[in-house]
């Protein structure tokens, strides 16, 4: 590609050698068709496998490719903030999946709505071909996240997106660690649509988000995105505290009613479940500015670059 690229497809991979060759494929067929000026950023999350020899060998051949290798494997998401920090796309940045879940060619598509006016195209997912019980799972999960997230959660939409060169520029400034892109996407603000696409079976290898780093990104999405565990803390406390004074006034009314209450039993329990109730709301409490403060002080980088490869040329960071 000659000159400045106007759009960077960022993908980021992690173990991917099984669909590395099938992917280049796709993408240089795919870079055919494109009109714009173009770059993909390959971003290695420290892979173990042959990928980074693979990606080495095809950006220093092919200027199109830019390759970021970071130190370690920091997660997908870090990976796909790593991508957008590196991508030199002056109008557009596209992030998809390495494994061929997210097809490249529907760019055209979410291109258009960009020139519509549109700052962020994501892709919603109208048809999951995985198993039943992760269908489920996300199903669920997108759902409570919406009643509870602070910002607008979009229904089935990942990270697969076009955003305009401005949004990007503001989720690179966003320092916030256990990042969860989707959210910040939607929180930025700006027009955004969603473009329904059918999500392909993996291309090939072993998914590489495993269960634990699933459930890692659904508490990112839960705990950057809402308030609601701490608003539960301090509720259970409220009612704790109410249920313990209609205990008291009721052992009271049986008092001049019948000769049953046990004397100072009554008293007892009474305070034991006051204090507790109290506790409960003290830590819901310290929780809301804990969990400010730790949403805050928290200033490692997210990732490190260890090496890159821009223009067919090495660069180490
Ligand atoms: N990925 C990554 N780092 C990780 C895990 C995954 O960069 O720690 C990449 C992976 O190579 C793929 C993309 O993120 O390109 C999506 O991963 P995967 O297909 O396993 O997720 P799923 O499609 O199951 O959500
Ligand atoms: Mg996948």
């Amino acid at each position: 590609m000659q000159g400045t690229p106007k759009i960077s497809f960022v993908i980021p991979l992690y173990n991917e050698s099984e669909v590395f060759k099938l992917l280049v494929e796709r993408l240089n067929s795919f870079s055919l068709t494109l009109a714009v000026e173009h770059e993909f950023v390959l971003v290695d999350d420290g892979s173990r496998d042959d990928t980074p020899l693979l990606m080495r060998a095809l950006a220093l051949a092919n200027p199109a490719f830019q390759c970021v290798f970071l130190s370690r494997n920091f997660g997908h998401q870090n990976a796909v903030s790593a991508g957008l920090t590196c991508a030199r796309g002056t109008t557009a940045i596209m992030i998809l999946d390495g494994d061929l879940q997210d097809p490249p060619e529907l760019f055209s598509t979410f291109y258009e709505q960009l020139n519509n006016g549109y700052d962020v195209v994501y892709g919603v997912r109208k048809k999951r071909k995985e198993n039943i019980l992760k269908r489920l799972s996300y199903h669920l999960f997108y759902r409570m996240l919406k009643q509870i997230s602070l910002s607008p959660i979009i229904l089935d939409s990942g990270d697969f997106s076009l955003i305009s060169r401005r949004v990007v520029n503001i989720i690179n400034e966003m320092p916030e660690d256990s990042r969860f892109l989707r959210g910040m996407r939607s929180w930025v603000g700006f027009k955004q649509i969603g473009v329904e696409y059918e999500r392909d079976k993996r291309a090939g290898g072993e998914p590489k988000y495993t269960l634990k780093k699933l459930i890692q990104l659904a508490y990112d999405g839960i705990f950057n995105f809402s308030f609601f565990p701490i608003k539960l803390l301090t509720f259970s406390g409220v009612a704790c505290l109410g249920s313990s004074f209609v205990y008291f006034i009721l052992t009271i009314i049986k008092r001049f009613f019948s000769d049953e209450v046990p004397v100072g039993f009554t008293a007892l329990l009474f305070m034991i479940i006051f204090f507790g109730g109290i506790q409960l709301i003290s830590i819901g409490i310290i929780g809301e500015y804990v969990f400010r403060i730790f949403l805050q002080v928290k200033k490692r980088p997210l990732f490190i670059v260890k090496e890159r490869i821009v223009d067919e040329k090495i660069l180490h960071e």
